[in-house]
């Protein structure tokens, strides 16, 4: 289980999350949508603590951290919550000089000291799950933005996180494209990964998330189950918003 309770992030005089609290049970898909600006993809790097919130507490399975102005948490700390989390970027980020296979294995080998040839072994069976085990040797130059996200989305599986964090991992590829990476996802989330995803794109987001979050100017607006929230929208704001999506 994930559980953000009362995250505030600021950036000096910017109050960019106002005590957001979201929980995402095991094996359950959440979406993060709203305007841009609204705090998406701050909330996912809350979670992983690529940002550390000002204030409020980030739980991960039996992993829980509390924040308070001014406090400095332990770099220990944040490596045992952020070791529960894999990420995917909107624009894949895969080490360039490493063919596909070796960027799934990287995290193994150096962070998690695996002998390469097991870290190979796992890697080539996620390079599989994601339909590119055909392309293992290829360097990501070569590789479409689909396939790129999908060694991407490997990658991030590898260390078996807890908790799949997906920032707009669709929203650089053409819909064609798009469509591969949303199979992927859904596949991931038929097999019951926890994920929480900010997205643009309301296909990705009706195909698999079961609960949605709008987000706006920091605050959460409105949640509940995927298809409540986009059929019959409680708030007018979030009403206007979805109707700027379809
Ligand atoms: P989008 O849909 O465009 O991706 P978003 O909902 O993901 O938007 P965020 O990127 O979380 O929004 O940004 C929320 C607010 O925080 C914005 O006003 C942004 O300018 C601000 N912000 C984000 N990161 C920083 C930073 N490192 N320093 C200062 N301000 C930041
Ligand atoms: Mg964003």
């Amino acid at each position: 289980m994930i559980r953000l309770t009362n995250i505030e992030k600021r950036f000096g005089d910017l109050t960019v999350l106002k005590g957001v609290s979201v929980t995402v049970a095991e094996g359950r898909v959440t979406a993060l949508i709203g305007p841009s600006g609204g705090g998406k993809s701050t909330l996912l790097r809350c979670i992983n603590l690529l940002e550390i919130p000002t204030s409020g507490t980030v739980r991960i399975g039996e992993e829980e951290l509390s924040f308070q102005p001014g406090g400095k948490p332990g770099w220990r700390d944040i490596q045992r919550l952020r070791g529960q989390t894999g990420m995917v970027f909107q624009n894949f980020q895969l080490f360039p000089h490493r063919t596909a296979v070796e960027n799934v294995m990287e995290g193994l080998v150096t962070v998690q000291k695996w002998p390469a040839e097991k870290a190979r072994d796992r890697a080539m069976a996620l390079l599989r799950k994601v339909g590119m085990d055909h392309k293992a040797d290829a360097w990501p130059a070569t590789l479409s933005g689909g396939q790129q996200q999908r060694v991407a989305i490997a990658r991030a599986l590898a260390p078996s996180p807890r908790v799949l964090l997906c920032d707009e991992p669709t929203s650089a590829l053409d819909p064609e494209l798009s469509g591969e990476v949303v199979e992927v996802l859904g596949t991931l989330a038929a097999e019951g990964t926890t994920m929480v995803m900010a997205t643009h794109d309301l296909r990705l987001a009706s195909r698999i998330a079961h609960e949605v979050v709008f987000l706006d100017t920091g605050q959460v607006v409105e949640s509940g189950p995927s298809h409540t929230l986009f059929t019959h929208p409680a708030r007018e704001r979030t009403q206007r918003f979805i109707a700027t999506l379809t």
